[in-house]
């Protein structure tokens, strides 16, 4: 007995549906693509029910007429292309003829629309793909398209749809994404009835962004721009005192066209590596365009995902251009609101000593504090000259030359625009600006300050012997787990060998660290050895060599608790201003905060 049967139309067509539609939000996209390819200036959507119920989009482009109303329900049926060879040259969303069919498959549609320049309009209703009635209705110029009833027809893939606020959230995140890709197209959005956004055509993605982001992060974006021979990139993305617990404020758009691609959204996020805390993620929307031979957008049956040739390049060129906008924006940033530096003495300039391992306990010592000066216990009078010549003789790494954030001596001695107020709390730095109050995390700064110098001088740091090598006892299984780093320790000045069995033996150890903090260093490189491990064998390196890094740094730093004399302090935020990526610590935390006197007034009701 045979065993194959030709499907019904009708059946195929509900199987052929569902490539195209799994869920509303699928069909929302459908429509707004018809609804731009169609050059609407204003759109509006309703939702009830997620989708479920109802999706109604309401444009006011070309329309159709009689003819066309009826027949864009049919397969293949399209006004974009008239063969195939058109392809190479379409630059509207859709071409396939596919999305309208596939949608009245399997809903219940009511198609109102007219074209420019006529008294009236057609209605079509449609029911699981059968046209019902075809009427002449007035109607001004557009398209309404109302989806009724989604997947009535087939139950099993209403099972599969998600909750209704999963639902809705996909097609949120989707308008949002139209909205950011088309600034001079007006959008309204309703659900259940509401009218939950509006809005108006702007000529700009920032001004995009100010309408859909809180207005708290108003004042927090920044524009970047990149071009290569690879492709060119311009956006907006949040700057460093802005970040959110997840990735879904991040949209991408390559040639216009909204995509999900996880390398791109890494690219960005390694573009704030030590500038914003790990696992926050900042907000974006960013173009890209390539010329269409270096990408397939074929690779997803709903063009959600893109495939580039050579995906590397065009990832660097994010990075950098993600990184390049956070420097020159911190930059700005520090010029207006902080800037440590002494008025200029004749005799200073920065010290071009030879190599000297930073000696953070001579640094900070009482030594070098000025035993005439009696303003240790604060506060300092008025813009205190300092002198800074005495202070940069202290025995100190010129690691930092470099200045990556560019903001030059010249400028920089010639502001005298601060005043130490002193500590608070034994723990922050408190200065007076003109702008507001500025605070200090004494320890996060001084964190920053010692990282960046040891990342300069990896494989050079000077060492000391240990008079009584120092002992430490461990399971044979974690000796032989940390054995094959020895090696890296010994790049950060830390000298270990295996002893006994259980045993390690430090001998010599960078001078800036304490022989306390090396047992928990220890047990700290351990938890990352496990945590890390599936990690590719140059990005583990890379990312042990940095928490190494960041810990030692942290072991190292003056902490929370310590008092600091003024010329601590002030040295302090000397180093601090000639460090690169100054406004956080290593481990993302912020190093200083600026209170505007703005804000400060206007809590005591003196502005409003
Ligand atoms: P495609 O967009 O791939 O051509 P669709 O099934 O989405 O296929 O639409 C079929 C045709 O219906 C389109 O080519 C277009 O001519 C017409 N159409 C659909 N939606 C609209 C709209 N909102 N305004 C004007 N014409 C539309
Ligand atoms: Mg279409």
């Amino acid at each position: 007995m045979p065993k194959i049967i030709q499907l019904p139309p009708h059946e195929a067509q509900k199987i052929a549906a569902g490539e195209v539609i799994e869920r509303p939000a699928n069909i929302v996209k459908e429509l707004l693509e018809n609804a731009i390819d169609a050059q609407a200036t204003h759109v509006s959507i309703y939702i009830e029910d997620a989708g479920k119920k109802l999706i109604r989009i309401i444009d006011n482009g070309c329309g159709m007429d009689k003819h066309d109303a009826q027949l864009c329900f049919d397969r293949h049926a399209t006004s974009k292309i008239t063969q195939v060879s058109d392809l190479e040259t379409i630059n509207t969303f859709g071409f396939r003829g596919e999305a309208l069919a596939s949608i009245a498959a399997i809903s219940n549609i009511t198609l109102t629309t007219a074209q420019e320049n006529v008294l009236e309009g057609t209605q079509v209703v449609i029911n699981g793909g059968t046209i019902e009635n075809v009427n002449i209705v007035a109607a001004s110029q557009g398209t309404d398209i109302a989806i009724a009833d989604l997947f009535f027809n087939v139950p099993a893939r209403k099972k599969f749809l998600k909750s209704t606020e999963t639902e809705w959230r996909a097609i949120q995140q989707l308008f949002n994404a139209f909205c950011f890709d088309y600034p001079h197209i007006c959008f309204s959005l309703f659900n259940n009835n509401k009218h939950v956004a509006h809005y108006p055509t702007t000529d700009s993605l920032k001004n995009r962004a100010l309408q859909l982001w809180e207005s708290t992060v108003n004042h927090h974006i920044i524009d970047i721009e990149k071009k290569d021979d690879q492709c060119s990139i311009t956006g907006i993305i949040t700057d460093h005192q802005t970040y959110r617990y997840d990735k879904n404020n991040i949209y991408f758009f390559v040639n216009n066209r909204w995509v999900k691609n996880y390398q791109l959204n890494n690219a960005l996020i390694k573009g704030y590596a030590n500038v914003i805390p790990e696992g926050r993620y900042p907000l974006a929307a960013i173009h890209i365009q390539v010329p269409a031979h270096v990408v397939d957008i074929n690779i997803h049956p709903r063009k959600e995902e893109v495939k580039f040739l050579h995906p590397r390049s065009i990832e660097q060129t994010i990075q950098q251009a993600v990184k390049i906008a956070l420097e020159q924006n911190i930059s700005r940033h520090l010029k207006r609101d902080i800037t440590f530096q002494a008025p200029p003495s004749p005799q200073y300039k920065p010290i071009q000593t030879h190599f000297t391992p930073f000696n953070f306990d001579s640094l900070f010592s009482s030594a070098h504090v000025d035993k005439n000066n009696q303003h240790d216990n604060n506060p300092l009078p008025i813009h205190k000259k300092i002198d800074f010549t005495q202070i940069e003789a202290v025995p100190r790494t010129q690691a930092i030359t470099h200045q990556p954030l560019s903001i030059s001596h010249e400028h920089a001695v010639k502001e005298t625009n601060f005043r130490l107020i002193g500590q608070f709390q034994k723990t922050y730095i408190l200065i007076e600006k003109q702008e507001g109050l500025f605070l200090v995390d004494q320890h996060a700064a001084h964190e920053r300050i010692l990282y960046e110098q040891f990342a300069h001088k990896l494989h050079n740091t000077a060492t000391i012997p240990l008079l009584f090598p120092h002992i430490i006892t461990l399971s044979n299984h974690d000796i032989q787990l940390i054995e094959p780093y020895f090696v890296l320790f010994a790049t950060h000045g830390i000298m270990i060998e295996q002893c006994a069995n259980d045993q390690l033996i430090i001998q010599s150890l960078p001078v800036y660290l304490k022989n306390e903090s090396l047992e928990s260093l220890i047990q700290d490189f351990l938890i990352w050895i496990s945590e890390y491990k599936t990690l590719e064998k140059e990005d583990f390196i890379k990312t042990v060599n940095n928490k190494l890094q960041a810990q030692m740094a942290c072991k190292a730093a003056v902490k929370a608790g310590d008092e600091l004399s003024a010329e601590k302090m002030l040295q302090l935020l000397h180093d601090l201003e000639k460090t690169a990526n100054r406004m956080t610590c290593p481990h993302g935390r912020p190093t200083s905060w600026l209170i505007s006197l703005n804000d400060i007034e206007k809590k005591f009701k003196r502005k409003t």
